[in-house]
């Protein structure tokens, strides 16, 4: 039976609960983190553990004084659950609430944040996907203004990223470009995004107002290290409709080919060679 960490312990999943009160609940008050565990070793952990106290230091959470955990406890609850679980080929999603409170928004009268951690089994893309490459749309939500609320925190409020997901599923796409206040590129509902135009591998920095992917951070690395040019850089949607190959990264959906955007199709409307020399790069990455 499946047993999620909770509150320092493992529980059956059904007796897994949190109280209607939690902030995490009344008001997306929190930070989580979407994890993959290949051949029983949890991928990229450390980056991820960095990732969540990142996030929850921005909305001044300090999950070690607040929830009593520190980097290295954290690390070794989740592989405990992974363990538990006998988990091989799966996903971790591992969330930290605000706590339970009053009705009213001050953090500082919550307390007992709550540290959850559940392992499962997930399938993102159908593999048809993967194969011939996914046809994307444009949403018209754009992303949250970094100045009202930073896409690089990974927040438990993601109705920014729903609200645009429904777009593309009512377009047929399971995935939806986001634009920024500027027009410009950010990134998809769960997923970076990345072109190739030339042999030059381009993605939208930071600075456009996206979460800091961590399979985009790993697919720069793979990138570079093969002898791409790469470049962190502003993109408009013209690039990736004159672009050679486009492709998504994230953790759920690895590398994800797009074959067009808006209808109009990119390249030459199929998965691209530097798309699947990445992918087998990273394939080799998840061995190790
Ligand atoms: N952007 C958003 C909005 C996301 O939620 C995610 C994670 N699902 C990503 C990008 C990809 O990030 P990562 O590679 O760290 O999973």
């Amino acid at each position: 039976m499946s047993q999620v960490f909770i509150n320092g312990s493992l529980v059956p999943k059904e007796a897994a609960t949190v109280s209607v009160y939690d902030h995490g609940l009344l008001y997306g008050d929190g930070v989580f983190e979407g994890i993959r565990v290949y051949a029983g070793k949890v991928f990229l952990l450390e980056d991820h553990i960095e990732r969540l106290f990142e996030s929850a230091a921005a909305i001044r959470l300090d999950i070690e004084r607040d929830a009593g955990m520190s980097r290295t406890a954290m690390a070794a609850a989740v592989n405990e659950t992974v363990s538990a679980n006998e988990i091989q080929d799966g996903y971790v999603r591992l969330v930290i609430t605000r706590g339970a409170g009053y009705l009213g928004l001050d953090p500082q009268r919550t307390s007992n944040p709550q540290t959850i951690i559940i392992a499962d089994n997930i399938e993102l893309y159908p593999q048809e996907i993967y194969d011939n490459g996914m046809h994307l749309v444009t949403a018209t939500t754009i992303r949250n203004h970094p100045g009202a609320l930073s896409p690089r925190i990974k927040s438990l409020n993601y109705l920014n990223n729903i609200l645009a997901k429904i777009e593309g599923v009512d377009a047929g796409s399971p995935e939806a470009l986001m634009l920024n206040h500027k027009g410009e590129v950010a990134e998809c509902t769960g997923d970076n995004i990345f072109i190739v135009r030339n042999g030059e591998i381009r993605t939208p920095s930071t600075d456009a107002g996206i979460l800091e992917g961590i399979t985009r951070n790993t697919v720069i690395c793979l990138a570079k290290k093969a002898g791409f040019p790469m470049t962190e850089c502003g993109l408009v949607r013209h690039d990736i409709y004159v672009a050679d190959e486009c492709f998504l990264t994230g953790s759920a959906a690895e590398i994800v080919p797009v074959v067009s955007l808006d209808g109009r199709t990119v390249g030459n409307g199929r998965p691209g060679p530097v798309t699947r020399e990445l992918w087998d790069l990273f394939q080799q990455l998840k061995g190790h």
